[in-house]
């Protein structure tokens, strides 16, 4: 099957076609924390089902290159540090450092780059665009000395969202300081310097001011990825004004498609509302932990629900992933003991389709709740062939590489070392005091009857080293 995905910009499940498929390359950015608090888990389950998007682009071959932004400047932070009474960077330092921690802890694949708003090299790149569009009649500095975007000037503007701007101009959510712009739905590119800002701000040709965030994101993304995305993600919440405004202001400045296929992830709730910071409702990783809850289990709890689907966040879900957990982990341990068991058990014609089917419900809009049916599906089966002896050796390391290669997504195993079977050690051992007698007709003998167990051993400068047939080296 496939690859395609629900891209919000059309509303339809599309073939995935990357800008440039020969190459097999592919740009993903992604909005990342806004830093004046820690991410609370609402938001992991963001950048987890990102996660997954990215290691399942890499298990069918693609090499992704992702970004994901650091928002260290914007209404909530300037006010954070100002509340706290430190400079705004020292304010930041400390959340963006809480934040790889969880990144860390829930076994999130690090972004290739992980640009911060704050950066000269993006503020010199967000000024420049503002005076391109300024240029080109789509911006305009209003008498509040704030530099504004003229949504009315794009057409495209709102088809992400999928609504018009006459809808826009009923909503009636005027704020009173806003009054200086055209057009309710204009958005600020660039915010004059104001008293609560303090030392916040960088010179422009408008004046002292600092960006819009909306800019930061336009500008990032395309001083790193160039001028068009193969996948821009976020959770739902970014679609108005936060995507529709960065497609306004890239596409406004490149003149090309920003953005190939928009992927939004639904929220996790908490009795049916948003887990939001504003509410008061969420939970922080080390909140979960403090709980004796693993970011091994989080990660699964915040996973294991398809991504377009709202997950409602109980501790009821954490019990049922350690539950979910265990019985992988046990599978795990009943095959590893299986492949060290020679001439036990029948070969089993392998029964490849569930296998298949978990890689292809991945395919298929990242459908991880059909991935996870099928990997369940499999772990009875194959437990039930153990049970009446039907299930052989290279069988069950069949069983396990294919584990290894789905984890590859999951990343799920628990951090366990391999248990040597005694009767291996043993063997070992007895080739060892062979090999210190310098007979080497036994030793061969013993390496030989080692095999048979489905075990290698090297001998390395540090001693005789075993490991698993087929199983990478860890020396
Ligand atoms: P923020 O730090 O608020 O800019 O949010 C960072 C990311 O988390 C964005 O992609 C949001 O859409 C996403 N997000 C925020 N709250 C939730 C939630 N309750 N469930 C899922 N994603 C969320
Ligand atoms: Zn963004």
């Amino acid at each position: 099957m496939a690859l395609r995905f629900f891209n919000t910009y059309s509303r339809e499940l599309e073939e995935f076609e990357p800008r440039d498929p020969a190459a097999r390359r592919i740009g993903i950015y992604t909005c990342g924390p806004t830093v004046y608090s820690r991410a609370h888990i609402g938001n992991f389950r963001a950048y987890i089902f990102e996660d997954l998007l990215q290691r399942h682009l890499e298990l069918r071959g693609y090499k992704v290159h992702r970004v994901m932004n650091i928002t260290d400047v914007d209404d909530k932070t300037i006010r954070g540090a100002r509340e706290a009474k430190v400079p705004l960077a020292k304010f930041t330092a400390q959340f963006k450092e809480a934040f790889f921690e969880d990144v860390e802890i829930l076994r999130i694949k690090r972004a290739n780059e992980f640009p911060a708003a704050t950066d000269h090299r993006y503020i010199d790149r967000m000024i420049q665009m503002i005076a391109m569009l300024i240029s080109r009649g789509l911006a305009y500095q209003a008498d509040d000395k704030s530099v504004y975007f003229r949504i009315n000037e794009f057409p495209n503007y709102g088809k992400l969202a999928h609504f018009d701007l006459a809808q826009l101009q009923s909503t009636g959510r005027v704020k009173h300081d806003e009054y200086d712009k055209e057009h309710i739905g204009d958005f600020a590119l660039w915010k004059a310097w104001d008293e609560e800002d303090g030392d916040v701000k960088w010179d422009s040709p408008w004046g002292p001011g600092r960006p819009g965030w909306h800019i930061e994101c336009s500008a990032m993304a395309t001083r790193l990825l160039g001028n068009q995305i193969d996948i821009h993600c976020g959770g739902v919440d970014n679609i108005f004004p936060h995507h529709e405004a960065e497609i306004a202001q890239s596409e406004g400045v490149t003149g090309k498609k920003f953005v190939r296929y928009w992927l939004h992830c639904a929220h996790l709730l908490v009795d049916g509302q948003k887990m939001a910071k504003s509410l008061g409702n969420f939970y922080s990783v080390p909140d979960i932990l403090a709980k004796g809850y693993t970011g091994r289990e989080l990660r699964y709890a915040l996973m294991r629900v398809h991504y377009r689907v709202p997950l409602n966040f109980t501790w009821e879900g954490m019990n049922e992933a350690r539950e979910s957990l265990g019985r992988i982990d046990e599978w795990l341990e009943r095959l590893q003991k299986m492949v060290g068991t020679p001439r036990r058990g029948v070969r089993s014609a392998q029964r490849a389709d569930p296998a298949i089917q978990f890689e292809e419900a991945l395919d298929d809009d990242l459908n991880i709740s059909a991935a996870l049916g099928f990997l369940f599906e499999s772990i009875r089966e194959t437990n039930r062939a153990m049970d009446e002896n039907k299930l052989d050796a290279a069988s069950a390391s069949a069983w396990l590489d294919w584990w290894k290669r789905i984890n590859t997504v999951l990343d799920l195993e628990t951090e366990i070392e391999v248990v040597v079977p005694a009767e291996v050690a043993e063997l070992a051992e007895e080739r060892e005091n062979a090999r210190r007698e310098k007979n080497w007709k036994r030793s061969d003998q013993l390496r030989d009857r080692i095999s048979a167990f489905g075990w290698e051993v090297r001998d390395t400068k540090d001693g005789p080293k075993l490991t698993r047939h087929g199983a990478a080296s860890s020396g």
